[in-house]
């Protein structure tokens, strides 16, 4: 038997998800973002969920190559665009748009042969400073790319740095507006928070196409202000493992490394086939919810390798064999946010998902 633990990827989570990006931008055409192989989900996995929107966003050629593989023949788009010429050839093959973000982009593209003209996403540095195009350079870039046979179209783009925090996007917004005045093409704005956060504003913010990815995998943009319930969003991914022992603990007795925890009264710990090097967190302090079966309990004990140690105090019924929901959701339907995880962590869901070890089966449901 194979070591009893595994995630599982929710299709219909992800739909459903994917419809709650719907609801707040109903007029935009919807990006799903698979880049990190689906936020950890595995881009196969994910793709039955998915494959409602409108396009794939997602920065790897070889990532691009499999989401064709799996038969999609809308649009794909490169988030940050091709790094070398031989790039811009993969995109005329295998019809792939992408963002072009700094003048070399353009020079390539202007240097390179395809009979099908390219969709072009020019980006604009509003203020994230990371990729794009400065105001003053804008236009500049926008009438180069026009000229060029090579290009069919342009869409403004630009990124959000603040949508989830107390900043917000009015001064991106502002500056995104006056650059692009009087230039022609379809606009792009909103991550998830910006998507569900601002939804209210969404003939500017939303634009033509929204490109939520975290919302998508079932974790709250502006956790812990709002969590996946009050967003009306499901958990994608679930991390589970079954109890190998348990122990009982005399009051006083400590367990695993270093001791960290002492137990309070006599109790009942369950062992469980999870640790670190399947991507939970080592960082974890005790006290971090997990589900046992569908009851919530508490991880206790330093996490180790390939294994933690929870209090089945609440759960008398758990013994081996029995279910551990380490994120997600529970064979009864009960919620654990990876959020919840994240924040114990000190980190954001995306990075915990992200962090999924290649060594932990993956399976669509
Ligand atoms: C990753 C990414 C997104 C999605 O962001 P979320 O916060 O996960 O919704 C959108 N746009 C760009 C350019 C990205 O790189």
């Amino acid at each position: 038997m194979p070591r009893p633990v595994e995630a599982l990827i929710h299709s219909d989570a992800l739909a459903h998800n994917l419809r709650r990006a719907r609801v707040s931008a109903p007029d935009a055409k919807v990006w799903a973002v698979v880049k990190a192989n689906a936020y950890g989900h595995g881009i196969e996995h994910a793709f039955a969920g998915l494959k409602g929107a409108d396009g794939f966003a997602l920065l790897d050629l070889k990532e691009a190559e499999r989401v064709r593989a799996l038969g999609w023949r809308g649009p794909i788009l490169l988030l940050e665009g091709c790094f070398e010429v031989r790039d811009l050839e993969a995109c005329s093959r295998l019809n792939l748009w992408h963002t072009v973000h700094h003048e070399a982009q353009i020079d390539m593209l202007a240097a390179h042969k395809t009979h099908t003209p390219h969709q072009v996403f020019l980006k604009m540095n509003s203020g994230m400073n990371r990729l794009g195009f400065r105001p003053a350079a804008y236009q500049h870039a926008w009438r180069r790319l026009s000229g060029l046979t090579q290009v069919e179209s342009i869409v403004l783009m630009t990124h959000l740095s603040d949508a989830d925090g107390a900043r917000g996007i009015a001064h991106q917004l502002a500056l995104f507006e006056a650059t692009t005045q009087g230039l022609s093409g379809e606009r792009t704005l909103a991550n998830s928070a910006a998507t569900l956060r601002f939804a209210a504003q969404q003939d500017t913010v939303r634009a033509d196409w929204v490109r939520p990815g975290i919302m998508v995998y079932g974790s709250s943009p502006d956790y812990p202000q709002r969590g996946i319930a009050d967003w009306d969003l499901q958990p994608t991914m679930s991390l589970r493992a079954q109890i190998i022992a348990t122990q009982d603990l005399k009051a006083g007795e400590q367990v695993g490394y270093g001791s960290r925890f002492t137990a309070e009264r006599d109790m009942r710990l369950g062992v469980v086939a999870c640790g670190y090097a399947d991507g939970y967190p080592r960082v974890v302090p005790d006290g971090t919810p997990v589900l046992v079966n569908d009851v919530r309990t508490r991880l206790v004990g330093r996490v180790s390798m390939d294994m933690i140690t929870v209090d089945l105090t609440p759960v008398p019924e758990a013994g081996v064999g029995s279910v551990a929901t380490l994120w997600g959701m529970s064979p009864g339907g009960a919620v654990l946010p990876i959020d919840e995880i994240a924040l114990a962590a000190g980190t954001i869901g995306y990075e915990l998902m992200c962090a999924l070890a290649p060594r932990v089966p993956t399976r669509a449901v």
